[in-house]
């Protein structure tokens, strides 16, 4: 599948420029953050100014108007460079909903403000904790009363609520019996988050392994106007749906730009480091592993081009950007281990930042969405085995 080559060299000039930004967060930034559970303004405020966190806002709406292959060289770039683009990912993907489902009124109110940076919609609320993967089964609802919609319920996992602006929300609107195709009966809706903090949302952020700022949220009669629906009422579903595909691209790029991270500092350390009179790289249980990790790394990357290149051309892509996710996501962990396992006993030290890297990559085999649903995907849905749940 070839992009072409003026397209290639936009992504390379791109590549350079968050390459050039980045350089300017070093790894200290980032564990510095690790470390205290910060979040890093200054740096998505840079992102955000340049233009690279607005990529898929279409040019109308101030937006720089690129694809998600263009989007996916933007984390790549991020998570290459030693930093953590967890961050501020889903401004990027929680995007599709708003710009392909979202009003007129909806995407003039939100999306200049977004891609100014005046605004952020960092927060994609789904999980919950007694239905987990399981998303049509979700009990948090929202009950329509004149203008507004009142939630009730309870959400787990909801990362940067605390640093977003808007969420967007999939709630109930349908009970489970009144409804025949399970997937119905959901509704999204935009929340203004500094609204609903203390007026019926309260948010319990979690100690988690990561410095991703997860949170719980509890719903206690929300209101929410009806306007918020993003998309038509009872179709929620299929307005989220609509970007997991873009979701999984974004994500398997993010895993790509780890394991580069990972196979660049491993080959530097095993050319540096001597041991028994030799660098290390010179042992071939040294070298082979850097080497399959680069060459599975190189794989995975080629399928998420193949994933990122049928989506922007609006063609299917459920299988490609599956497979990119979870081909991707176990590389970049592969790579991770190989890194660990190539710098010995400095690998626990956090001044050398793999351990950082390593807790940080080994979210994506869960999040957004575990290698078993993927495989459940896979099997079902391409290659016609029964389905399961
Ligand atoms: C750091 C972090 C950040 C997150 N951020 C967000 C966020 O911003 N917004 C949001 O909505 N969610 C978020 N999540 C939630 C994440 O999407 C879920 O954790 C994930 O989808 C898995 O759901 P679960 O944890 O409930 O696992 P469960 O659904 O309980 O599954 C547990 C395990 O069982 C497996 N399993 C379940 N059913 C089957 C089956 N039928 N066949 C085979 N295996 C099965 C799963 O694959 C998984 O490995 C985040 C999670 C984490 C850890």
């Amino acid at each position: 599948m070839d992009v072409g080559e003026e397209r290639r060299a936009q992504i390379a000039d791109i590549r350079q420029g968050v390459r050039a930004l980045c350089a300017k967060y070093k790894e200290g930034y980032w564990s510095d953050l690790d470390s205290d559970k910060a979040y890093p303004t200054e740096f998505v405020r840079e992102l955000t100014e340049a233009g690279y966190l607005g990529a898929l806002i279409p040019e109308q709406y101030g937006g720089s108007g690129l694809g998600v292959l263009e989007a996916g060289a933007i984390l790549e770039e991020v998570s290459r460079s030693g930093g953590n683009p967890g961050a501020c990912h889903a401004q990027m993907y929680v995007m599709g909903a708003l710009v392909r489902h979202g009003n007129d009124a909806q995407k003039e109110q939100f999306l200049p403000e977004i891609a100014s940076g005046k605004i952020r919609l960092q927060s994609f609320g789904i999980t919950e904790p007694t239905t987990g993967t399981d998303t049509t089964s979700l009990k948090t609802t929202a009950e329509r009363h004149g203008d507004h919609f009142v939630v009730n319920g309870q959400k787990v996992w909801i990362s940067r609520v605390e640093h977003s602006d808007l969420m967007l929300l999939l709630a109930r609107t349908k009970s489970k019996s009144e409804i025949t195709r399970r997937s119905d009966g959901l509704t999204a809706f935009i929340v203004d988050l500094k609204q609903a903090h203390g007026n019926g949302l309260t948010i319990r952020p979690i100690d988690a392994m990561i410095n991703h700022h997860s949170c719980e949220l509890f719903f206690d009669n929300l209101e929410i106007p009806a306007e918020n629906i993003v998309g038509e009422q009872d179709n929620g579903f299929h307005v989220v749906l609509d970007g997991m595909n873009a979701e999984r691209i974004l994500i398997a790029s993010e895993c790509i730009g780890d394991g580069r991270y990972f196979i660049d500092k491993a080959t530097r350390y095993a050319k540096e480091r001597v041991v028994f009179d030799r660098p290390i790289g010179q042992n071939q249980g040294i070298q082979f592993p850097i080497a399959r990790c680069y060459a599975e790394i190189e794989a995975a990357a080629s399928m998420v081009e193949r994933a990122a290149i049928l989506f922007d051309e609006g063609r299917h892509c459920g299988a490609e950007s599956n497979i990119a996710k979870m081909l991707a996501s176990e590389a970049s962990w592969k790579a991770g281990d190989m890194c660990m396992q190539t710098h010995g006993g400095y690998s626990f030290a956090r001044e050398y930042h793999i351990e950082r890297k390593f807790r940080e990559t080994r979210l994506y085999q869960i999040a957004p969405i575990s290698t078993n649903l993927i495989l459940s995907y896979i099997g079902e849905h391409v290659l016609g085995l029964p389905r399961s749940f």
